[in-house]
């Protein structure tokens, strides 16, 4: 059960198995002491009768309890049976749990109960609480079971616990012992043993996940030498001069400056351009992949959908028109002789820059010389496909990743900590912030004269429904409807509809009549979500947006505000609202700045969730570290590490031969180490 439910299997397994709060049970409260807000109580007193009520899954347990002053009733929803065999009446007895007001009276439902004389309250200042899953707690296995099993393995645990951190450092760095720190993690004595074991576990953690990928990024370093991209020739300079359709912003120079750089150094470059929807990403690739080409490489682009894989081809092709390079597209709809063609012209060369979905990764692909490879809305994309990105060519291509989702700086460091960073922090001139407005769905009438008003003012709008998978189905269901609704309410105007399910061409058909502006409004899915471009759309409605996570509704709401006009989003939401709902969306209308939203998101829902790291490889989970509270200690193991690696290339200084084997040891278990480098 523990092994299946929480994935314990050793010894060493549950001693890691942290509690998540500690809670002091000294304290006995009086029944009539309770309150309905508080997390817990701690009674005395005596079973008087039990009954079994209701029926079905309602079938319960209830025995009513007294500690002489008032009453409470205890519920259990399963093990009735044990219960009814084993609960003596009228005899002492503690109980601890969760008081919820029910038919007049505090309600505890499966509290924890104990024989009183048993119990050492004196001596449960601390108590550590587990999580369990509810297959566990519907087993009987509570946290009092696992308190159980780590109250025995620490009476079991004689000799001290190894130590994986050099003396010097823990001195250095004011930390604990490993040995105490995971004692006192499980039964501290007081509050400043706990947080001393949790400042030293959260160290620990962190900073071998940054030595790692420190010491391991180097060794790539070494082995891997980059195509040497010097030249800034030709391609470049007449794309410069003669094509370039505005001034660069001074972030997007700066951006290829930099990466100019990379690939000029021999080194192969390894770079994340971060720049938020709207700021131009897709120049800064045109402009790197110019260089590639005027190096003597070809360039790929790789984009996570068909429609913006489409729109990125059309874009270039028409920029490059009379430059003399051939541009092509490759995605999975591209079939037969047109493939073989395409195909033939990558391996002779005659093909320069290849636009595509998936379809580039696979394995009848094959470049002449490929030497830079570019990633658009990177977090579609997983470690994985960067990888094969890579087996393209003998020597490693040069690697550029764009991604609007901004990744807060924390989480950046943990998970591409062997990727430079660049930043595009500056947006276009002329672009005016985007309104976002929160409205009810009961408004329809306003929304729809609203939409009325910026048609006639010449503008496009998108309507964008959910289509979640669990619920494809319904979802897609929606959709259709949303639809025709829009078709009955707007009759005179032209309305096209996009969604997953669609065949590409008509997919790709009724984009384009958006695009080329023959229709007013764009009924779909968040199949637009990424990269698409129309800079005339200027409102973007969310339907149900109470069911996106935040950096999706930032991103949707990037489709609008890319031309001179004012811009609209208008969130649209049911009356009931979560609480963590209505913080999303509250912090969407307060402010369009990606990075902040991305914070918030990271404190709202933990990283783990948070959208683009889910596909992207957050490799490992962690134990203890929270990359959104702890960005002080992460910053400190990052500087730590650092500092060792560059004093320890070669790994050979007998002061560090401790860190060394841990890390070896630490590859050897089931984290995937190797995706974090
Ligand atoms: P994203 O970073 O979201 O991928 P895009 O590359 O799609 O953004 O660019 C958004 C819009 O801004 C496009 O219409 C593009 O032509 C335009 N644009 C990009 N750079 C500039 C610039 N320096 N000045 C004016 N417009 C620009
Ligand atoms: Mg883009």
């Amino acid at each position: 059960m523990l092994q299946k439910e929480l994935g314990l299997s050793t010894w060493e397994d549950l001693l890691l198995y942290f509690p998540y709060r500690h809670i002091d049970r000294t304290r006995l409260y009086r029944t009539t002491e309770i309150l309905p807000e508080m997390p817990y109580v701690q009674l005395r007193g005596q079973f008087i009768s039990m009954e079994t009520v209701g029926a079905g899954r309602k079938k319960r347990l209830v025995a009513h309890f007294t500690d002489g002053y008032g009453w409470v009733d205890c519920v259990w929803f399963n093990g009735a049976s044990y219960l009814l065999k084993t609960l003596k009446l009228h005899h002492d007895y503690i109980i601890f749990g969760k008081p919820t007001p029910f038919n007049g009276r505090p309600n505890l439902t499966h509290p924890d109960v104990d024989e009183a004389q048993n119990m050492m309250l004196s001596r449960m200042a601390m108590q550590p609480h587990y999580s369990v899953t509810e297959r566990m707690r519907k087993a009987g296995l509570s946290s009092r079971s696992i308190e159980h099993f780590t109250g025995t393995l620490m009476q079991r645990l004689q000799t001290p616990l190894p130590e994986t951190l050099p003396d010097y450092l823990m001195q250095r760095l004011g930390l604990i012992g490993r040995d105490s720190a995971l004692r006192w993690m499980h039964y501290p004595e007081t509050a400043r043993q706990l947080s001393d074991a949790t400042y030293r576990m959260k160290f620990e953690e962190l900073f071998f996940i940054q030595l790692s990928i420190l010491r391991y990024s180097r060794d790539r370093q070494k082995r891997v030498h980059g195509l040497r991209c010097p030249k800034v020739g030709e391609m470049f300079h007449r794309f410069y001069r003669e094509r370039l359709p505005f001034e660069l912003t001074g972030a997007q120079k700066r951006v290829i400056r930099e990466m100019h750089a990379d690939m000029a150094s021999g080194r192969q470059m390894n770079r994340l351009v971060q720049g938020d929807v709207g700021s131009g990403k897709t120049m800064v690739a045109l402009m790197s992949m110019l260089l590639a080409l005027d190096n003597g490489y070809q360039a790929c682009l790789m984009a996570p959908t068909e429609i913006l894989a489409n729109q990125h081809y059309e874009t270039l092709r028409r920029q490059m028109d009379g430059l003399g390079v051939r541009v092509e597209l490759l995605t999975g709809s591209i079939k037969g002789k047109r493939r073989e063609e395409i195909l033939s012209g990558l391996m002779s060369g005659d093909v320069h820059i290849l636009i595509g979905t998936h379809a580039l990764i696979e394995d009848g692909v094959t470049f002449a010389h490929l030497g830079l490879a570019v990633i658009d809305e990177q977090h579609r994309f997983g470690v994985e496909q960067r990888a094969r990105l890579w087996a393209k060519s003998t020597q490693p291509p040069h690697v550029l990743v764009m991604t609007a989702t901004p990744i807060p700086r924390t989480l950046a460091m943990t998970l591409y900590g062997d990727l430079d960073v660049s930043v595009i922090d500056e947006l276009p001139p002329g672009r005016k912030p985007i309104a976002t407005l929160h409205q009810f769905d009961n408004r329809r009438q306003q929304l729809n004269d609203f939409i009325r008003k910026q048609v006639n003012e010449g503008r496009q709008i998108y309507i964008v429904y959910p289509l979640i998978k669990e619920s494809e189905k319904i979802d897609l269901k929606n959709l259709v409807e949303g639809y025709s609704q829009v078709c009955d309410d707007f009759p005179d105007l032209v309305v096209c509809q996009v969604h997953g399910q669609m065949k590409p061409a008509l997919k790709d058909e009724q984009m384009q009549r958006f695009v080329r502006g023959e229709a007013q409004i764009m009924v779909a899915t968040t199949v637009i979500e990424v990269g698409v471009n129309v800079p005339n759309a200027s409102v973007m409605v969310i339907q149900n947006a109470e069911r996106f996570g935040l950096s999706q509704l930032h991103q949707l709401r990037g489709r609008v505000g890319r031309g001179a006009d004012q811009s609209y989003c208008i969130l649209v939401t049911g009356f009931k609202l979560a609480d963590d709902t209505r913080k999303r969306i509250e912090i969407m209308v307060r402010t369009n700045d990606g990075f902040e939203i991305a914070e918030a998101d990271l404190k709202l829902r933990g990283p783990g969730d948070l959208e683009g790291t889910q596909q992207s490889g957050l490799a490992f989970e962690l134990k203890i570290a929270d990359l959104a509270r702890d960005g002080q200690i992460l910053q400190l193991a990052r500087d730590v590490a650092e500092r060792i690696v560059e004093e320890d290339p070669t790994c050979e200084l007998p002061k560090y031969e401790l860190l060394w084997r841990q890390l070896k040891n630490l590859r050897k278990t089931n984290i995937n180490w190797s995706a974090i480098s």
